[in-house]
């Protein structure tokens, strides 16, 4: 078998239908859409349409999508510029132990600068608990930032619920649902969102760009300074190819939400039963429903996720050990120390995230050979020998 992608989580395939819609406006259509001429206007025609497509999607007005380059942007901009906006009226923020590197390092940044932060813990499955989030709540907190799935886990939080608290105390709600924009229905007046950041990459859509929601009325300091783009609030010649190839993946995500969640799902059980019956000592991560349904995450005892991963690749499967910056690191995961695992077992963790287009003969190949690597690696530890001989 060829390649096995099983990273999805990390980055998708361009779907073809965004590479085409794109592909005229890098050579042919390639003016400013800030320019005056008629020659920008067909241009700048489209990328307002993606913001349309975008809006609707989350029952957003238009004019409250700005455009960035990707998650990692959006998630900075959402919280230093809500901390800046937000100064006089106090120095608190709130946000949980496993958001993505991207949240996470943005609040030790502004712990640096005089903000203080409470990262709050989640249960065993990933979950923030709706009193433990609300009981953090202090007057002088701000923002809250709780991430609507999880990329390594695949939790997906009670927004709602987490929304209202923060709005009955005042606090500005933010959500990083990189993993969820074009993957589960969002509407951020239902579920009391007032800022939303999300990645094209993580739909089918291209890399480096990235959009984030803000309500109107919400206070906010620009992040990247210069021209007038975005209305004024988001520097940079527009992205323009990037962001119609957005709005294109946006659109097909929609269309086919239900569908691939339910085909992804289903793969998704069927490989998490395989792997918990098959393979002695593996415990999934995360909880069984309340999950992105292209997720499974397993802890294999006395395995290093390290050479799990280079065996795997070996066998033509791309996986991944948690997220794609924390591997190449030795540290474990963040998320699986969050969600209560010992060190010596959080480093032995196996990500595998589906698309659509996964197969079932790929899950069963991918099962078949996991088991085969997870009982030669066992074989050449001596923990495990001593393991099993108490165990007998
Ligand atoms: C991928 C990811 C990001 C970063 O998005 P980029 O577009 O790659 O910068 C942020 N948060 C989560 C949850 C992600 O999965």
């Amino acid at each position: 078998m060829e390649n096995i992608y099983l990273d999805n989580a990390a980055t998708t395939k361009v779907a073809p239908e965004v590479f085409d819609e794109m592909k005229d406006y890098f050579s042919l259509e390639y003016a400013n859409p800030s320019s005056a001429y008629k020659f920008a206007g067909q241009i700048s025609a489209k990328v307002e349409e993606a913001r349309a497509v975008i809006a609707k999607m989350i029952g957003a007005k238009t004019r409250e999508i700005y455009f960035t380059g990707g998650g990692s942007e959006s998630d900075n901009w959402a919280i230093k510029g809500v901390a800046d906006a937000l100064r006089a009226k106090g120095n608190h923020i709130i946000t949980t132990k496993i958001e993505h590197h991207a949240v996470l390092h943005t609040c030790e940044y502004l712990e640096k600068n005089g903000f203080e932060v409470t990262y709050i813990d989640v249960d065993e499955e990933g979950f923030v608990k709706p009193e433990v989030f609300e009981a953090a709540i202090r007057p002088e907190t701000i923002l809250a930032s709780v991430m609507f799935a999880n990329n390594e886990i695949g939790t997906i939080e009670p927004i709602a619920e987490l929304g209202r608290i923060a709005h009955e105390h005042g606090v500005v709600f933010h959500t990083d649902a990189v993993q969820a924009f074009g993957h589960e229905n969002i509407d951020v007046n239902e579920m009391n969102i007032d800022l939303m950041s999300a990645s094209g990459h993580k739909l089918h859509g291209p890399k480096g760009v990235g959009f984030l929601y803000v309500r109107n009325g919400i206070k906010i300091t620009n992040l990247i300074h210069g021209g007038a783009q975005e209305r004024g609030r988001r520097a940079g010649t527009t992205n323009a190819a990037g962001i119609i190839g957005l709005g294109k993946a946006a659109e097909l995500a929609q269309q086919n939400m239900e569908a691939n969640r339910k085909y992804e799902s289903e793969l998704r059980d069927k490989l998490i039963e395989r792997v918990l019956a098959e393979i002695p000592y593996a415990v999934l991560n995360g909880p069984r429903t309340q999950r992105l349904s292209n997720n499974a995450n397993f802890c294999f005892r006395f395995i290093e996720g390290e050479s799990l991963l280079i065996l795997l690749d070996m066998k033509g499967i791309c996986a991944s050990s948690g997220s794609a910056c924390t591997s190449g690191s030795l540290d474990p995961s963040h998320v699986l120390l969050a969600i209560g695992r010992p060190h010596e077992i959080a480093h032995g963790s196996l990500r595998l995230t589906l698309s659509a287009e996964t197969t079932e003969e790929e899950i069963n190949y991918t099962v078949d050979t996991l088991k085969q690597i997870v009982e030669r690696l066992r074989s050449m530890s001596p923990l495990y020998e001593d393991f099993v001989k108490n165990n007998k």
